[in-house]
């Protein structure tokens, strides 16, 4: 074989269809079927926080009724398996990569169907396969069920009683609303995020990402990549009203807001203060934003298309937040842990895993001969790690891939 792409997500989808376009022979090896991860590790309620129109993959392009909507899971898992079965996409399912070692010529791939040789390999399996929880978990008291959001699938998952979820980026604000709205009280646990409004002069706010190019930086012009690499998810949820979901939003709802967990002591959680200093900096760092918008607009003659520039009121700190709650009082039943995710790597075993366990990479181009990777945070772009950012990252790197066989 001459190369095997490890991942059936849309990463994993896309390469295939540009090393098609190229007559490049390969397989798509994948442990569960296409679109695992939207099946098998998302709550049930999740829609898409990028619109309908800009998912896309290599030619082909949502093309339905409601361009400015989100998806839900069972659209998003309709849409790559079509993509799949269109592109002829060679998928080998229930196929677990347990190894990958270099031999002379290229790579020795052992799976639990057999074992492949191939000269050049695309690592696509995710940047999110496991969640990444702190090790103060194991301090929280044995009375407490905690949760991941593999773990997590509506609210019932939950006992009943407070709920303590920590991280405010894209899942902790979803999940804590959605667990409000089922009638259990939740403290929120806020550490540095990304505030957005969901849309801006009339357009949602990932319009104005795409044209004003911020989405298209390319990671040789980012001054701090491994900065970029590492930020949170920004604050936003997909639902049919375009709602905008940030602090005060849930602030309004009761959702209670506390400082970011720094420790679990004899029971006690102990919260970090500063809430005033970090709510102030994500909002500069969004007015920022909105101001590169206004300029594009400004700039490029586009004023009279959207409406006149907004400014949102600073997210409002509480009065007084609690440093501390009492693991022990049964005022808290579970913790969610919203706290990122990361890619797991165990059967990779080619020297190209840092400490921390990400791969070396220069643009997804790894460091060992032939070895390729997709999907990755700001991988080659800001957008890397959206749907619609594979396909430029995939154009550039199977091109590469494509001259190292030649
Ligand atoms: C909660 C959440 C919400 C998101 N929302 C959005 C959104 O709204 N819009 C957007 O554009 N992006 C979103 N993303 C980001 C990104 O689009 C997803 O993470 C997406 O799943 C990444 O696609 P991928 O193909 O890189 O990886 P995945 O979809 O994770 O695909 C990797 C595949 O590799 C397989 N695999 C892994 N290891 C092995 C192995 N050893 N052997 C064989 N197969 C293996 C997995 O089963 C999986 O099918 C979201 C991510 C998360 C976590």
């Amino acid at each position: 074989m001459t190369t095997v792409v490890i991942g059936a997500g849309h990463a994993g989808l896309a390469a295939s269809r540009l090393l098609t376009e190229r007559s490049i022979d390969h397989i798509v090896l994948e442990r569960g079927e296409v679109a695992n991860s939207w099946r098998r590790e998302r709550w049930d309620s999740l829609r898409l926080l990028t619109p309908n129109w800009q998912t896309r993959l290599p030619g082909s392009k949502y093309d339905g009724p409601d361009p400015d909507g989100y998806m839900t899971m069972g659209e998003l898992i309709a849409f790559l398996s079509q993509f799949a079965s269109l592109a002829r996409v060679p998928v080998r399912a229930s196929t677990n990569v347990t190894s990958v070692t270099r031999v002379d010529e290229g790579y020795h791939v052992a799976t639990n169907n057999g074992d492949i040789r191939c000269r050049s390999l695309v690592v696509a399996s995710g940047a999110c396969n496991l969640p990444s929880v702190p090790s103060i978990r194991s301090s929280i008291p044995t009375t407490i069920e905690q949760f991941t959001p593999f773990e997590y699938r509506k609210p019932d998952s939950l006992p009943g009683g407070g709920v303590l979820v920590v991280g405010a980026s894209a899942t902790g604000i979803q999940l804590a609303a959605e667990i409000h709205h089922s009638g259990r009280p939740v403290t929120l646990s806020v550490g540095e995020h990304v505030r957005l409004p969901r849309t801006y002069r009339g357009r949602d706010v990932l319009w104005w990402m795409d044209v004003s190019g911020v989405w298209n930086q390319r990671f040789d012009e980012i001054d701090d990549l491994t900065r970029a690499r590492k930020l949170p998810s920004p604050q936003l949820v997909g639902t049919p009203d375009r709602t905008t979901l940030d602090l005060n939003a849930l602030n309004a709802i009761g959702v209670e807001l506390v400082g970011r967990l720094a420790g679990v002591r004899d029971g006690r959680a102990l919260f970090s203060g500063g809430l005033r200093n970090m709510f102030s900096l994500a909002d500069l760092k969004m007015e920022r934003l909105l101001d590169t918008f206004d300029e594009w607009a400004r700039v490029n003659a586009r004023d009279t298309d959207v409406n006149t520039p907004e400014r949102f009121e600073p997210t409002r700190v509480p009065p007084s937040s609690r440093l501390q709650i009492d693991l022990r009082s049964g005022e808290i039943r579970s913790v969610v842990w919203a706290t990122g995710f990361r890619p797991d790597y165990r059967w990779l075993h080619v020297p190209v895993v840092d400490e921390k366990g990400h791969l070396r990479h220069e643009g997804g181009v790894v460091e060992s001969p032939g070895l390729y990777a997709l999907g990755l945070p700001v991988l080659r772009r800001r957008k890397s790690s959206f749907i619609h950012g594979i396909e430029d990252d995939a154009r550039e790197v199977i091109e590469h891939l494509s001259e190292f066989l030649r």
